[in-house]
C-alpha cells in the first residue's frame, strides 16, 4: 500500500514536473524579464506576479502529492485487531482487495493500492491518488499552474509583438545584443517562438483541465462520477442504436415476407 506521491515507485510524469517549473521559471527569465529589464513599469509587477503564483502552485502542488487521500475508515480498521476489522464498524461497504470494510464513498485504486476517500481521480503527475484530503491543494495547484503559464504568455506575447512592431530600432533588439551578444538577434526570436509555442500548448492543456474542474464543481460530481456517468451513458446509448437496427432489420423482414 503506497501512502502518497512520493512512494515507491515514482514514476517518469513526476519527475518531469520537478524539471518543469525550474524550465519555465528560467526560460521566462532568460527570454522575457531580462531582455524587458528596462520596461519596469509592466515587467517587474507581471515578473513578480508570475513568481509567486509558480511558488504557490508548488507547494499546493507538494501538498497534494504528500498528503495521505486514505479512508480513514478503512485505516482505523487497518489498525484494529483482525476480529473487529471483520465486523467492518460504521462502513457498509466491503473491499475485497483491503479485506476491509471501507467507506460508502471509497473507491479502491489499483496503484496506490488502497481505498481513498471520495474518489476523484488517480493522478499521475502527482503520482498519488486525489480524494477529500487533497483535492482543494490539488484543485489550486491547477488554478496557480494555469494562472503562472497564462501570465507568462502573457510576457511572451508583449515580447515578440514589440519586437516585430518596433523592427531594428526596438530597446529589446538592443537589450538583447547586449545580454547575449550576436547581431541581429535571429537566434534569440526563434528560440523564443519555439519556446512560446511550448508554452501556448501548455495553457491550453491546462486550461482544459482547469476548466474540466471548474465545470465538475459545478455539477457538484467528481471525476469518476464523471466517467462513470459518460461510460452509462455510452452504453445506453449503445444499446439504444442496437435496439434501434434490430427493429429495422425485423422490420424489413416482414415486408420482405409480405411481398
Ligand atoms: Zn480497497
Ligand atoms: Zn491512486
Amino acid at each position: 500500500m503506497r501512502e502518497n506521491g512520493m512512494s515507491s515507485p515514482l514514476n517518469g510524469l513526476q519527475i518531469l514536473t520537478w524539471f518543469l517549473f525550474p524550465y519555465f521559471l528560467i526560460g521566462y527569465i532568460c527570454l522575457v524579464f531580462l531582455p524587458l529589464l528596462p520596461n519596469l513599469s509592466y515587467n517587474l509587477p507581471l515578473g513578480i506576479a508570475i513568481l509567486l503564483t509558480a511558488l504557490t502552485a508548488v507547494y499546493n502542488g507538494y501538498r497534494a502529492c504528500t498528503l495521505n487521500p486514505i479512508d480513514p475508515l478503512l485505516k482505523e480498521n487497518l489498525e484494529a485487531v483482525p476480529q473487529i476489522r471483520s465486523v467492518g464498524g460504521a462502513g457498509k461497504k466491503f473491499c475485497w482487495v483491503c479485506q476491509v470494510h471501507v467507506s460508502d464513498n471509497s473507491q479502491h485504486c489499483r496503484f496506490c493500492d488502497k481505498c481513498v476517500h471520495e474518489f476523484d481521480h488517480h493522478c499521475a503527475w502527482l503520482n498519488t491518488c486525489v480524494g477529500s484530503k487533497n483535492y482543494k491543494q490539488f484543485f489550486k495547484c491547477v488554478t496557480l499552474v494555469f494562472t503562472f503559464t497564462f501570465l507568462e504568455l502573457v510576457g511572451f506575447t508583449i515580447l515578440i509583438v514589440r519586437w516585430f512592431i518596433e523592427g531594428t530600432d526596438s530597446s529589446i533588439r538592443s537589450e538583447v545584443k547586449s545580454l547575449y551578444g550576436g547581431t541581429d538577434g535571429l537566434t534569440f526570436i526563434t528560440i523564443t517562438i519555439v519556446y512560446y509555442v511550448i508554452l501556448f500548448v501548455t495553457v491550453t492543456m491546462i486550461a482544459q483541465l482547469f476548466f474540466f474542474h471548474v465545470n465538475l464543481k459545478r455539477l457538484g460530481i467528481s471525476t469518476y462520477d464523471y466517467i462513470i456517468k459518460e461510460a452509462r451513458e455510452n452504453q445506453k446509448r449503445q444499446r439504444e442504436r442496437a435496439e434501434k437496427g434490430k427493429k429495422m432489420r425485423e422490420e424489413k423482414v416482414r415486408i420482405e415476407d409480405g411481398e
